[in-house]
């Protein structure tokens, strides 16, 4: 049976995986009318069967997920990768433990890197969706046609985008076990007996609900549409887009296990390689788990898809033998697997990542790779956290269509940078060890550790830097000034001078702050959660000192002003911080002041609320976390200030003096909806 129905969604989400559920989170924050769907059925065991893959959270994901509320769950139930152990061979030919480094590079976040199986990390985001807005995952729906009406795409009201969505039976959705490795054996699965696996019966009765639709085929027009559908995304393919790269012979297996074994590392993260029989990677997880991966093949040879090797030799047992090989003289094996698998190492990255700006596509369905460094779910999830403010803002009439171009040009850099470190750690730890310094085909220790090292910055997730575009102010790279020197380099240092260690293009580092109302401690980052809203951070320094307090001023008057930029780009009936925020932090001392030493303009009133409380922050000690030095952290002179403005993602957009309201206004301006004039 076929009943036809039309619904119309700001954004349909195509994929529950990171990407897709990291999107809905968004369109839950920022009230957007979006529905999401996945082709897997509704039964939790299935579901969980084919999420058992990623594990590790860098810690600008844990950043991110702090940001949406819940990254102490996170934190509280994964294990804590604290040290690597460099494993090689000795002259004798034994492994032995070479070297060792932090984890995480000390300082760069107040997170570390944490490991945690990616079904609870799927829970996390559908309480969070759930606890804010009516979006709900429907599983067992497909798409199975899509359609972009050209001549419509930059109309903001409409919805150029034509969905068919077809809801399957529960069986239909089920997808078969044999499916699920590519060997066409039956992966075992652990799961439904790990304490890992959440409640899940109000989903089952969610799915029954759905099942009541089963076989209907609606359509649904969209404004917008991402495809974070996976590797074999559906909607790549309807937009014609393919994959790019290139693909090895190594063959990895990956095996989670309660390991049984003398080896001393086991409960920290290792690299190993020995003399002749290739390299693992110890991941120690949450429950006691181990992740091993572990290299089956040697040999190397790039070229086209077509020549994948044969991996339906191998099992579990095959695994462990190459392991135990590896590991020896140390003794490994197992009692419990919870989850096994097998890859191919390759690197691929899409042709376009959207196609008018109305049909994106993030995570997997734009860039593959090998699983060892930890990345794809991390930057699948990063994809759609820079897209979702963007859409939500253009859907939502605050902010000009022009910000959705800044999407691929951020996000293909970064695909491109991930493939391009992928390649370089993939090869160098699939590679043998160097014997000596003349042996120029083996990777030579201090190779492996210095990629390790700068691979580390990488993967952390810290070192994304964006480029210049219309939201974020990097002066151009163009022109030379009459003494030699480049514009950009001088404006750059202008700005930068006057906060060194805030990058535009990063992301904002945190210290600890004080309320200057209650005295309470925050990390500063903890002020910036993801709500869709930009913000204007004031560094107005020591008030004591007149310049100071004379640029306050100066940027307070224009910007209390009916005509000021925070007036004119928030909605009528808009509360005064839901498009941009103005955060004050100042160098104390704290018990100099009240609040009601600031401008009223930096502390809103609301007739039924009264004063905002939160506004206005101040760097001073605490009773009893510290000094947070967040003026020195960020290398702002508390004797000049400056202002700093965030995105909605907390990326650095503009550093420039406090009073200079001029230039701040014409940032805004560029991209921002003025909403005095809008119909
Ligand atoms: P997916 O997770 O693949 O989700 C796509 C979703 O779309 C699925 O739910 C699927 O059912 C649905 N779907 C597909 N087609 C359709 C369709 N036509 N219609 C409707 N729905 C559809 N990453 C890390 O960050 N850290 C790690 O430690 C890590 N370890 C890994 C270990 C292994 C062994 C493997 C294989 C991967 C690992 N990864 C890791 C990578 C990580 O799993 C992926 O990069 C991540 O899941 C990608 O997220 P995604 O949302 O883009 O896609």
């Amino acid at each position: 049976t076929t009943k036809e129905s039309v619904d119309h969604v700001d954004v349909l989400i195509v994929g529950a995986g990171p990407a897709g559920m990291m999107m809905a989170l968004w369109m839950a924050r920022c009230g957007v009318k979006a529905r999401i769907v996945d082709k897997r059925g509704s039964k939790p065991l299935s579901r969980q069967i084919f999420n058992g893959q990623a594990d590790g959270l860098q810690c600008r994901t844990l950043e991110i997920f702090d940001s949406f509320g819940f990254a102490n769950r996170a934190w509280i139930e994964s294990n804590h990768m604290l040290e690597i152990c460099f494993w090689n061979p000795d002259e004798t030919g034994k492994i032995q433990r070479s070297g060792r480094i932090p984890d995480t590079i000390p300082g760069i976040s107040r997170f570390q890197q944490v490991v945690l199986h990616q079904g609870r990390i799927e829970r996390f985001f559908l309480d969070a969706i759930e606890s804010t807005s009516p979006i709900r995952v429907e599983r067992g729906v497909l798409p199975t046609s899509l359609e972009l009406d050209a001549s419509l795409v930059e109309d903001p009201e409409a919805y150029p985008i034509t969905i068919k969505l077809r809801h399957l039976t529960e069986e239909e959705a089920t997808p078969k076990q044999v499916a699920t490795s590519a060997n066409g054996v039956v992966a075992q699965d652990g799961l439904f007996r790990s304490n890992l696996a959440a409640d899940d019966t109000a989903e089952l009765l969610r799915g029954a609900e759905l099942n009541s639709k089963a076989n209907t085929v609606e359509t649904v027009k969209a404004k917008y549409v991402l495809g974070a559908d996976g590797a074999h995304s559906w909607v790549r393919k309807q937009l014609g887009f393919s994959l790019e790269g290139e693909s090895t012979d190594y063959i990895w297996g990956v095996l989670d296990i309660v390991p049984i074994t003398d080896f001393p590392d086991i409960r920290m993260r290792c690299a190993i390689h020995s003399a002749n029989s290739g390299s693992i990677m110890v991941i120690p997880r949450e429950n006691k788990l181990v992740r091993l991966y572990i290299q089956m093949t040697t040999t190397e040879k790039t070229g086209e898809a077509s020549s994948r090797a044969d991996r339906s030799k191998i099992n579990p047992e095959l695994i462990l033998q190459a392991a135990q090989k590896i590991i020896a003289p140390y003794k490994l094996t197992y009692r419990t697997l919870d989850w096994w698998t097998a890859y191919q190492i390759g690197q691929r990255v899409g042709t376009h990542f959207s196609a008018n700006e109305r049909i994106f596509l993030a995570g997997d369905a734009v860039h593959t790779h090998s699983p060892k460094a930890g990345q794809g779910m991390n930057v699948s999830m990063q994809d759609a956290y820079n897209l979702g403010w963007k859409i939500a803002s253009v859907v939502k009439g605050t902010s000009h269509r022009s910000i959705l171009k800044t999407y691929e040009a951020e996000r293909s850099q970064i695909a491109h940078d991930l493939i391009n470190f992928d390649h370089k750690f993939s090869r160098l730890f699939s590679g043998r060890p160097a014997k000596d310094v003349m042996d120029e085909e083996g990777v030579s220790l201090e190779e492996f550790k210095d990629a390790f090292q700068k691979g580390n910055m990488f993967a952390s997730g810290i070192a994304v830097d964006y480029g210049k575009s219309i939201i974020v102010a990097k002066p151009s790279s163009t022109g030379t000034l009459e003494n030699g020197t480049s514009e950009s380099d001088l404006a750059v240092q202008t700005a930068q001078s006057l906060a060194t260690n805030v990058k535009l293009g990063m992301r904002m580092p945190s210290a600890k702050v004080l309320n200057q109302s209650d005295a309470r401690p925050w990390h500063f980052q903890e002020r910036l959660p993801s709500n869709g809203t930009w913000r204007l951070v004031l560094f107005v320094g020591r008030l004591g000192l007149p310049e100071c307090r004379q640029e306050m001023t100066k940027m307070c008057e224009p910007l209390g002003a009916p005509q000021s930029f925070l007036r004119r780009f928030t909605p009528q009936g808009g509360r005064y911080d839901s498009v941009i925020e103005v955060l004050t932090v100042h160098a104390g001392p704290r018990t100099d002041y009240t609040v009601f030493d600031f401008p009223k303009v930096l502390r809103p009133y609301d007739e039924v609320d009264g004063w905002d409380y939160n506004k206005i922050f101040v760097d001073d000690d605490s009773y009893h976390e510290g000094h947070g030095q967040l003026y020195e952290y960020l290398g702002i002179s508390p004797d000049k200030g400056c202002a700093i403005i965030l995105r909605p993602d907390q990326y650095v957009s503009y550093i420039g003096p406090v009073g200079d309201y001029e230039s701040i206004d014409k940032f805004f301006s560029s991209f921002m909806v003025d909403q005095t004039t809008r119909n």
